[in-house]
């Protein structure tokens, strides 16, 4: 079988990289759960594989079907999204090398640049990305890479993914997104041209909240030859269970992603009616400051949705023990609905930092369960 480029994302999604098994015609891509590979003759391998942190097969389906759906040449699947941010950091980027990020990055991946690349001898600074006056105010000689969210984690803030591009490579500078919160199913930044997509596969692109996973893909072949080193080097890997369940989860991700959206703009009505609820932050929205951009560059506005509460921090705190259904849990994009206090959760660690979040903010990851149920569940926290 062989999958084109032109081949829908739906069917890429279920056949990019997933051909029947050679030998047996196992449908289902086989765990090799193997460290090693014979060889019949010294230092020829049978299939190109020799060691499982260099390559395994099970990982290289993975990499293969990520790298179609995100319209890339190389794809890389690693331990978690932090390992991918590591690598593609430090592949990157050598001391001395400056970058940009939002202001409302992802809490680890502020922690890994500020606690761990600062020290090796990065210098960053944080903007808020959406406003492209900052951006280009804060850039320098030797500023190497704009990292950039969109939508943000957890304000679902909107970066304009072309017009970064077009800036950083002006400068001399390379574009990484982290396309965690719209997977490619809603948002291809390659296309837009970034030069680099991060995933943390965890999320929605495993989609069920059983496997800790990363991803990097490129169209670069030098970026892509550099990420395939630091990968086997540095040992991150995905190891064969963890990239057959990613596999598995992202075989239903357009239907998954469709089902998400449509709930989570039921729930964002829901919340521009109710009385206890203070700001609703959805792209989605026609008062969001970046609706237009976002129409632009995603299909639909994703599963993430972030209010605040009237009452501050200890109403929030209530309301987010309250619901029955929404799982009070860090983490987002499986199909069970997660509720969270990012100031107490996922964003404990920039309190008192320029990322610092507001107290009453809750942030919902939608699941697919059915709308009524979850619409229930909600208010009756709220009320
Ligand atoms: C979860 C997450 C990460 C980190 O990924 P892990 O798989 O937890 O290591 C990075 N970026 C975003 C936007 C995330 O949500």
């Amino acid at each position: 079988m062989t999958i084109e480029p032109v081949d829908s994302f739906a069917t890429r999604a279920i056949h990019a990289g997933q051909d029947p098994e050679q030998v047996t015609g196992a449908v289902v891509v086989p765990i090799y759960q193997t460290s090693t590979f014979a060889q019949d003759v010294a230092g020829e391998t049978r299939a190109g594989y020799d060691y499982s942190r260099a390559g395994n097969p099970t990982r290289t389906a993975l990499e293969t079907a990520l790298a179609s759906l995100e319209g890339g040449k190389f794809g890389y699947a690693f331990a978690s999204g932090m390992a991918a941010a590591d690598t593609a950091l430090r592949a990157m980027m050598k001391p001395g090398d400056h970058l940009i990020m939002a202001n409302d990055a992802y809490g680890g991946t502020f922690r890994l640049i500020d606690k761990i690349l600062k020290p090796w001898g990065i210098s960053y600074d944080a903007v808020p990305l959406a406003d492209l006056d900052a951006v280009q105010a804060a850039l320098r000689p030797e500023t190497k890479l704009i990292w950039v969210e969109t939508p943000t984690n957890p304000m679902l803030g909107i970066a304009d993914i072309a017009a970064l591009a077009e800036m950083a490579h002006a400068s001399g500078a390379k574009l990484v997104v982290d396309n965690t919160f719209a997977t490619p199913y809603l948002q291809t930044p390659l296309g837009l041209g970034a030069d680099v997509v991060l995933h943390s596969t965890t999320k929605y692109l495993g989609g069920h909240s059983d496997v800790i996973g990363g991803a990097l893909i490129t169209n670069d072949p030098e970026l892509g030859d550099a990420f395939g080193f630091y990968l086997k080097s540095m040992g991150g890997v995905a190891g064969p269970f963890d990239s057959w369940l990613t596999l598995r989860g992202i075989k239903t991700l357009a239907v998954r992603m469709d089902r998400h959206c449509d709930n989570a703009e039921e729930i964002v009505e829901m919340l521009l009616q109710h009385p206890k609820v203070g700001t609703v932050y959805y792209p989605g929205l026609e008062q969001h400051p970046g609706h237009q951009v976002a129409a632009g560059q995603m299909l639909r506005f994703g599963g993430m949705v972030s209010f605040t509460v009237v009452g501050g921090l200890e109403e929030a705190v209530k309301v987010v023990s309250r619901t029955r259904l929404f799982t009070l849990a860090e983490s987002l994009g499986g199909v069970e609905s997660l509720i969270e206090h990012p100031g107490l959760m996922t964003h404990a660690s920039v309190v008192g930092s320029d990322l610092e979040v507001p107290s009453d903010l809750i942030r919902l990851s939608v699941g697919i369960e059915a709308i009524e149920d979850l619409l229930a569940d909600l208010k009756d926290a709220l009320d």
